[in-house]
């Protein structure tokens, strides 16, 4: 395509993470002459996405269709692999099932029916995938069986991810221009015209026809997160990128674009309780949370439970948790778990970050905590007495659960009472929030009419509409690569159109 001068690009991407980078190499493949700008400096791009395990989730039929995106799986590691599909099928039950049906179905279906493809364009595009050995699958008889429908992540977790949708991004020729917030989009007339850049103090214009908008939500905005979830989010920690304040929904605003979604929704999770206010660059990886509370308790400063932890897999109930965390007093509560279960917790309770207290007893380890004493043994007896018999299966909804207490515990109840005993104490993060843009299927923004805004595209957590109250684990960098790329290839065509118009 023809470019007028320096400073005219094809399509302009807002963003340097998952979604963004996905959207320019798309543009990039239709043709188009394409520009990144990310807010951040460069030792702190890529988002939330470069915060992540990379665990992605998508549909496929087997482990052969895992095998085309990860070739580096010998017949010797396959024979020893039990993978169940996992269909769309399946993948839309999840999505519906973690939304309560609310997930908006155009969306829905376009993620999921989208997803394998993405995957495998993903890996034509450079992105490296390996299987996820540890917590979702279990080994039996010699056969590493998976289970849950997320066995892969990106290589090297979201750092990878970012350093090989860059790498790729480079070869391309793509520009990406650091500390380069994007602050308005201009129109002329019905079309995209331009947009706003401030570059050192100074704000730049860039010619253009075309926008995606792949700039995150607003978690990481003090103000519109009380605004819009509730001040007592302002306890929340946010586990992610600082540049994610909602400059892309209020500019899309702006020139008229309709919000979408459940604006007062978000994602968050259990957390450690001294983790960082705010996403350390320096300390990517998902090394905070602190998933493996089905198989212990949760209890708050009073000393009471507050949620079935044995509800589901965690895959299905970690991100609503956390803001279950954020009701208890003080915004805090303690995981419980005893020697039994404690060799089978995740590796994020290994680590040196992980705050941990540790006594021989109940009565040691309560002396140590800043809780009501005599409730939290109390409710350790209660929950004690009302586990019931059953086998403890720790890989399946055993039904092991525990009858006569509020709430129940209703799969992986052991009693609490061989010592060593441990409590971790957590906080609720913040990943991001649910309400956005409307878009469609072609990632075009709608206006308040529902008609797409000429030359305006979105993706990633800026679509609103996907998610609703929880999402099935993996999927937020799944919607992202899926709706970036979608984005990046409407935008492409859009402008070849209109040159070819011209
Ligand atoms: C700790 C953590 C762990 C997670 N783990 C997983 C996981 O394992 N699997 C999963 O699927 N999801 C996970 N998520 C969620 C996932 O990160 C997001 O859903 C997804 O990465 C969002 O991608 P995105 O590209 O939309 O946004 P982001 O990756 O956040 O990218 C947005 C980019 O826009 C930039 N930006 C903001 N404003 C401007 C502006 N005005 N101009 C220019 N640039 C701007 C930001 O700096 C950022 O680089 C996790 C999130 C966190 C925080």
């Amino acid at each position: 395509m023809t470019s007028k001068n320096d400073l005219y690009y094809d399509v302009v991407i807002v963003g340097a993470g998952n979604a963004a980078l996905c959207a320019a190499i798309a543009s990039c493949e239709s043709g188009a002459k394409v520009l990144v700008l990310e807010k951040g400096p460069k030792n702190k791009r890529g988002g939330n996405s470069f915060f992540t395990d990379g665990a992605i989730r998508f549909a496929f039929n087997g482990l052969e269709d895992l095998r085309e995106v990860i070739p580096k799986i010998t017949d010797e590691e396959a024979a020893k692999i039990h993978m169940p599909p996992y269909t769309v099928e399946q993948y839309h039950t999840d999505l519906m099932k973690a939304t309560g049906n609310k997930s908006e179905s155009e969306l829905a279906e376009h993620l999921v029916t989208k997803s394998y493809e993405t995957i495998k364009w993903m890996h034509e595009n450079k992105v490296d995938f390996d299987l996820i050995y540890d917590n979702q699958s279990f080994v039996k008889d010699g056969i590493n069986h998976f289970w849950g429908g997320l066995p892969v992540k990106t290589w090297n977790r979201g750092v990878g991810l970012i350093e090989q949708l860059n790498n790729r991004a480079e070869e391309l020729g793509i520009d990406v221009w650091y500390e380069s917030p994007a602050v308005k989009i201009n129109k002329d007339g019905n079309e995209i015209s331009s947009i706003v850049v401030k570059k050192k103090e100074k704000e730049v214009i860039v010619q253009t026809k075309s926008v995606v908008l792949a700039c995150g939500s607003f978690e990481a905005n003090k103000k519109l997160r009380a605004e819009k979830l509730g001040e007592i989010w302002n306890n929340a920690i946010v586990r992610g990128t600082e540049f994610n304040t909602g400059d892309g929904l209020s500019m899309a605003f702006e020139i008229g674009a309709q919000p979408f979604g459940e604006w007062n929704g978000c994602h968050s999770i259990g957390t450690d309780a001294n983790a960082p206010i705010v996403g350390d660059f320096t300390k990517p990886g998902d090394i905070f949370k602190k998933h493996s509370y089905p198989l212990g308790i949760m209890i708050n400063k009073e000393g009471n439970r507050f949620v079935d932890e044995g509800a589901d897999f965690r895959n299905f109930t970690y991100a609503k948790y956390g803001r279950e965390v954020l009701k208890q007093p003080g915004h805090i509560a303690y995981q419980i778990y005893d020697s039994q279960v404690r060799p089978m917790l995740r590796d994020e309770y290994d680590k040196e970050e992980a705050t941990c207290y540790k006594a021989e007893s109940i009565e040691e380890l309560v002396a140590q905590l800043d809780v009501n004493r005599e409730q939290f043994l109390q409710t350790i007896e209660a929950y004690n007495n009302a586990v019931q018999k059953g086998d403890y299966k720790p890989a399946e909804k055993d039904n092991k659960g525990t009858e006569g207490i509020t709430p129940p515990k209703s799969n992986w109840a052991l009693k609490i009472e061989k010592g060593p005993f441990y409590a971790f104490p957590v906080t609720c993060g913040i990943t991001f929030c649910f309400g956005g843009l409307k878009a469609n299927k072609k990632g075009e923004v709608l206006n308040n009419n529902d008609e797409p805004i000429n030359g305006l595209y979105a993706a990633g957590e800026m679509i609103g509409g996907i998610f609703y109250g929880n999402y099935p684990g993996g999927s937020g960098l799944m919607s992202g690569a899926v709706f970036g790329r979608t984005a990046g290839t409407s935008a492409g065509r859009y402008v070849k159109a209109q040159l070819n118009l011209n």
